[in-house]
């Protein structure tokens, strides 16, 4: 152990050198694997943090196979209770769609410094590269994130170092920052040559952003916010999936496309109204909220529309909620218009 100025740090030993190791945040992705990289080569001991926001769509072998390339212990942390409560309220507000990239930013990497202060690390790191994102990667975001996360000096970012104020690793010589990079903006080809350049040839292609940045899902998000829904795990899974509808103030539906969502959709049922076309095939149609009767028959004309029995006359519905029943013949199908005005 080794003190300074008061604080203490871990210094480790590596082929009989003092080895500084650093935390870094982990996605699994081409940056974050180069800027492990970077470091490894400068003789830095990297430990890989990923945060899990959405535990269902977790990809854990993707995430594991990147850290087992580098030969970096990884920690996976679920961090979805404190995301879904920014995302609800976020500090910072929304990107394009409903991503609070900010404050995300911020609750990794306080998790990232809560390691590193457990795991006797002296600096946090990052994938990240200036320009890159227009919301979380401009010079002032870069900033924000490190003053709110209280990594003040200690975030380095070894893909754009360069183009930023040293930090402390940098100023103290623990990396070198003539090392480190220059890229800035969204092209990738730099990190792509880097890649090819340092051996690395497994990496995902990059990913589309995360499902806040989905426009059909951030407007049914907001849809659920203007109308006084709370954003919980169950609404996550319900908004990615089928097409929504809102009938009216208080009342959603949601209609399964195949028979996957389908049977996801009767997972969800309890506390909802299910709707359902007789004697023909049809979807599942769940229906949220308190519906009244007028409310329960759109239901129905959007099951009809959306059943085999579309152009038939006879059609019936059935519409059950935790042993209530209902139901009514000769329902007609909601007509193009309706739909559009409804849709979400
Ligand atoms: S895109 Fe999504 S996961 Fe990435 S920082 Fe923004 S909110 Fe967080």
């Amino acid at each position: 152990m080794f003190a300074s100025g008061g604080r203490f740090h871990f210094l480790g030993w590596k082929d009989g050198v003092m080895s500084v190791k650093a935390v870094g945040l982990f996605s699994g992705g081409l940056d974050s694997q180069l800027a492990a990289r970077v470091l490894q080569l400068q003789g830095v001991e990297v430990e890989l943090l990923h945060c899990i926001t959405d535990p269902e769509r977790f990809e854990g072998a993707r995430v594991e196979e990147g850290a087992s390339r580098l030969g970096a212990p990884l920690r996976a942390l679920d961090v979805s209770e404190e995301f879904f409560e920014v995302v609800r309220s976020p500090r910072f507000g929304y990107g394009s769609g409903m991503n609070p990239c900010l404050d995300c930013r911020i609750l990794m990497l306080r998790k990232a410094k809560a390691l590193m202060e457990e795991a006797g690390a002296r600096f946090v790191f990052t994938g990240e590269v200036l320009g890159q994102r227009p919301m979380s990667q401009h010079r002032g975001a870069l900033r924000l994130v490190e003053r709110e996360s209280g990594l003040d000096g200690l975030l380095l970012r070894p893909l754009s170092a360069k183009l930023l104020p040293p930090t402390t690793p940098e100023l103290e010589g623990w990396v070198d920052r003539e090392g480190l990079y220059d890229f800035s903006g969204r092209s990738r080809k730099p990190q792509m040559a880097l890649a090819k350049e340092l051996g690395i040839s497994e990496y995902p292609s990059p990913a589309g952003g995360c499902w806040l940045t989905d426009r059909t899902f951030s407007a049914r998000l907001r849809d659920l916010f203007g109308h006084g829904g709370c954003f919980t795990r169950e609404q996550a899974v319900l908004l990615r999936v089928g097409r929504h509808f809102r009938l009216s103030e208080g009342v959603k539906t949601i209609v399964g496309r195949n028979r996957d969502e389908n049977a996801l959709l009767l997972e969800h049922r309890e506390g909802r109204w299910v709707v359902q076309v007789m004697d023909y095939p049809g979807p599942v149609v769940l229906v949220e909220g308190e519906p009244s009767e007028e409310d329960l028959l759109r239901a129905a004309s959007v099951a009809v529309r959306y059943s085999d029995g579309r152009d038939r006359e006879d059609v019936r519905v059935r519409w059950e909620r935790d042993g209530e029943e209902g139901g009514a013949e000769g329902v007609c199908p909601a007509d193009e218009e309706e739909l559009s005005r409804w849709r979400l």
